[in-house]
């Protein structure tokens, strides 16, 4: 498991925005295709080698660079004659097809030339080769959904954006490794409607589902890795990393 980017909405000076890379090596998996994360991935995978894309909501710091990856498909070296997979939100095909609507085609359909779209059902678990992908709805802005990725037993859990949640918590029970988002700074407090969490925050959610692994991700510049793990420490006593771009992790057990 690769982190392709681990910003939140503002990208950190040389950081990407959220995606992460599960390679299996056999059906490499995006969870999350954010500002600039293109660039990152493709240290970790040649674009014609992915299985498919999966985008848990609709804020582009979790989707824009879907546009550059269509570039690759569509002009790049390494050009694929099967279509590669993207796996909508319910409701993502309308917005992204009207996002790119404004621009100028260039023969073809923009996207359909390269990505085989299509929405998920978060209700139903999707299959991808050997791979299985379930949903859980998120305490956020807009409709948003976790995702937990699992092959022979082994999962990564990833929590999207949210505030804490216990839909989040049940998805993520005793998986190896969750993938949590930290964007609220230590003691910071959402106005109204919450839908983000702290290092604490998902310390809490990491200690309610019993995971093996924590991997703070979606943090803002402010936040240095040390507070974040500090805050984190003091409520979940499992392994905590805080993610960086290109942090890599074996999921062997
Ligand atoms: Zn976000
Ligand atoms: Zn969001």
């Amino acid at each position: 498991m690769t982190v392709a980017g681990s910003s939140s909405s503002i990208p950190r000076p040389d950081r990407a925005c959220s995606s992460y890379l599960v390679d299996d090596g056999e059906t490499p998996i995006v969870l999350d295709l954010g500002t600039g994360a293109f660039a990152n991935l493709r240290r970790h995978a040649d674009y014609d080698r992915l299985g498919a894309v999966v985008i848990s909501h609709m804020h582009a710091d979790h989707f824009i660079d879907l546009i550059p990856l269509r570039y690759a498909l569509r002009y790049g070296a390494h050009r694929s004659e099967k279509k590669l997979p993207v796996h909508l939100p319910p409701g993502g095909l309308a917005m992204l097809r009207t996002l790119v609507s404004a621009f100028p085609h260039e023969g073809g359909d923009f996207l359909d030339d390269v990505f085989a779209l299509s929405e998920y059902d978060p209700s139903r678990p999707l299959a991808i080769e050997g791979v299985t992908l379930r949903f859980a709805h998120t305490a956020h802005y807009i409709p948003a959904f976790a995702v937990r990725w699992e092959r022979d037993g082994i999962s990564v859990t990833y929590s999207a954006d949210t505030a804490p949640d216990e839909r989040v918590t049940t998805l993520a029970r005793e998986t190896d490794v969750f993938l949590c988002e930290a964007t609220l700074r230590h003691g910071e407090v959402e106005q109204g409607l919450r839908g983000h969490s702290s290092a604490a925050d998902a310390a809490g959610m990491a200690r309610d589902a019993g995971v093996r692994r924590l991997v703070l991700t979606h943090y803002p510049e402010e936040a240095t890795s040390r507070d974040l793990d500090q805050a984190a420490r003091a409520i979940f006593a499992g392994e905590i990393i805080v993610a960086d771009d290109h942090t890599t992790l074996d999921l062997a057990r």
